[in-house]
């Protein structure tokens, strides 16, 4: 079976500013890259990073969506205006966000749809932490963490990510072994075959996401069931995000 175009995100989370802006745009633009690549810089920079990558291959992405469409929402960023701006997908879920931030899987859920419903790109975040690990509860974690994070949707014409982050290799240093992450994925790819049939969940890409850098990224994307990398710390440096993009 052929693997799908790998994808590439780069998370930058709450970090970064003009001087990255210009070191980033200066690496990537008129790069040709084999694998389909995206920046999620914080909000306050997308229109900047739109406007410099404009004529690159580099896709711009949101690190959150509000669940809502529109209304007395203080802070919230809906997905009609980040596709109206030009922003191509969005990371739902992340690890982060369902620690500090309260994201449950049913509000995954709805931003899911709500991704869908306005074109763009739906990039759910899933992983268990280390107590879960610990537990041996991961695959219950994960399933759960699917289920209800993807109950009802209907992806008939549509695109979706999943992206595996083992919470214990985010920010650590510590990444999952290849092996480690395949098993995971595989047991993913399974599960969406399960809840969305088997040609649909053929068409996902999983990433995987946690300590990946310039040095395991290669051996991460030969697994089988691995379609792509999520990279936080790595990606704040242009030329080792760079190195990881060519890799892929
Ligand atoms: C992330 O936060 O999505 C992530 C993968 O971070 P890091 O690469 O720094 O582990």
């Amino acid at each position: 079976l052929q693997k799908p175009k790998p994808i590439v995100i780069a998370n930058w989370k709450l970090n970064g500013g003009i001087d990255l802006i210009c070191t980033s745009v200066a690496s990537f633009i008129g790069k040709h890259f084999d694998a389909q690549i995206a920046i999620c810089p914080p909000y306050i920079y997308m229109r900047d990073m739109l406007t410099f990558l404009q004529h690159s291959e580099i896709s711009i992405g949101s690190q959150n969506v509000s669940k809502f469409e529109s209304g007395a929402y203080t802070g919230e960023t809906s997905a009609q205006m980040l596709k109206q701006a030009g922003c191509k997908l969005c990371l739902i879920g992340h690890s982060e966000r369902r620690a500090m931030f309260g994201e449950s899987n049913l509000s995954c859920q709805i931003k899911v749809q709500t991704a869908l419903n306005h074109g763009l790109l739906p990039v759910l975040c899933i992983g268990e932490n280390l107590e879960e690990r610990d537990a041996n509860i991961t695959k219950a974690v994960i399933f759960r963490q699917l289920s209800e994070g993807l109950h009802n949707i209907n992806l008939e014409g549509k695109e979706l990510c999943i992206a595996y982050e083992p919470v214990w290799a985010i920010g650590t240093g510590l990444s999952a072994t290849p092996a480690m992450a395949q098993e995971i994925h595989q047991f993913i790819r399974r599960e969406l075959a399960v809840l969305l049939g088997k040609e649909t969940a053929g068409r996902i890409r999983l990433l995987y996401g946690g300590s990946v850098n310039k040095t395991n990224a290669r051996e991460l994307l030969a697994q089988a069931d691995i379609d792509g990398l999520l990279v936080g710390g790595a990606s704040l440096d242009p030329g080792h995000f760079l190195a990881i993009c060519q890799l892929a």
